[in-house]
């Protein structure tokens, strides 16, 4: 878990402030959260920007008809363009705003589907269930709005895999985060080669470079517009993909985060 601390509860980081002067380093993953540190001595402090592991079963190529062999035992329709957000239903993950731009999108595309998949593996998160329960209300029985939470669910299928076939399956991926430590979901799917939008925050900022590799929005209406940009152009989606591929290979892979942090062992 990597917490946005662009602007942190002073009770916890006061609470946090003797266990963390115990140690040699404090390592961050953005510049941006140094300010709630002025306390420490700045040379104690340093920055590894986290990073994916791309021989994991989440990350790894796998073949797109395995994926879609996998989606389909979900009713998920290869055939029909496919929007997806992987997240914890937190509210700062604001899977309700990914909903609405999805419903402003699916007004100009009837044959739109939408997959949001987070699973309740978290024993500490006792407000994802009431948020999952927003959603379902809000998305009414649509039929083309597949929600995932229940590990049951998935039967035999590992959770990983599940992922990756949806990453691999999918057209667009939506982040519509409205606060973001660093969002491994973003990096991810960008690994996939796949466009994605997300939410403007200190997290997703650090990895995507507005229109260049990815698209950073500020609202649900924005995000709606543009999800329909993009499938209506399919050379825009594959320069982006293709971009936030790099990226993630000149910056966020585990081979990057082990050198830099032997390097602080050293
Ligand atoms: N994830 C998952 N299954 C889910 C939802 C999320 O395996 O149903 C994974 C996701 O692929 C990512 C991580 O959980 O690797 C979430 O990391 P992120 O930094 O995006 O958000 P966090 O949950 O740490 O705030």
């Amino acid at each position: 878990m990597h917490p946005d601390l662009s602007s942190p509860k002073k009770t916890i980081i006061n609470f946090l402030k003797p266990f963390i002067k115990k140690y040699d380093y404090l390592v961050l993953s953005n510049k941006n959260y140094k300010e709630s540190f002025s306390w420490l001595e700045k040379t104690k402090i340093k920055f590894i920007y986290p990073a994916i592991d791309p021989l994991s079963r989440k990350n790894l190529t796998i073949d797109p008809l395995t994926a879609r062999r996998i989606l389909e035992q979900f009713n998920i329709n290869f055939l029909n363009p496919l929007l997806l957000q992987v997240s914890r239903f937190d509210k700062w993950k604001d899977p309700l705003g990914a909903l609405k731009a999805y419903y402003i999108a699916k007004n100009k595309m009837p044959n739109l589907q939408f997959v949001l998949a987070g699973f309740f593996f978290a024993q500490d998160d006792p407000e994802a269930k009431a948020i999952f329960s927003t959603v379902e209300k809000h998305a009414k029985g649509d039929p083309d709005v597949f929600l995932f939470a229940n590990p049951k669910r998935l039967q035999k299928i590992d959770n990983e895999l599940f992922i990756n076939a949806l990453y691999t399956s999918s057209d667009v991926v939506i982040q519509k985060s409205i606060k973001e430590g660093f969002g491994l979901t973003v990096t991810e799917a960008m690994w996939k080669e796949k466009p994605v939008i997300a939410g403007r925050t200190d997290g997703t900022s650090l990895q995507i470079k507005n229109n260049k590799n990815g698209i950073l929005i500020d609202t649900a209406e924005e995000a709606g517009n543009i999800i329909v940009k993009l499938f209506k152009n399919e050379k825009l989606r594959r320069k982006l993909g293709k971009a936030a591929k790099e990226s993630v290979k000149e910056k966020f892979l585990f081979s990057r985060f082990l050198l830099e942090n032997i390097k602080l062992y050293k």
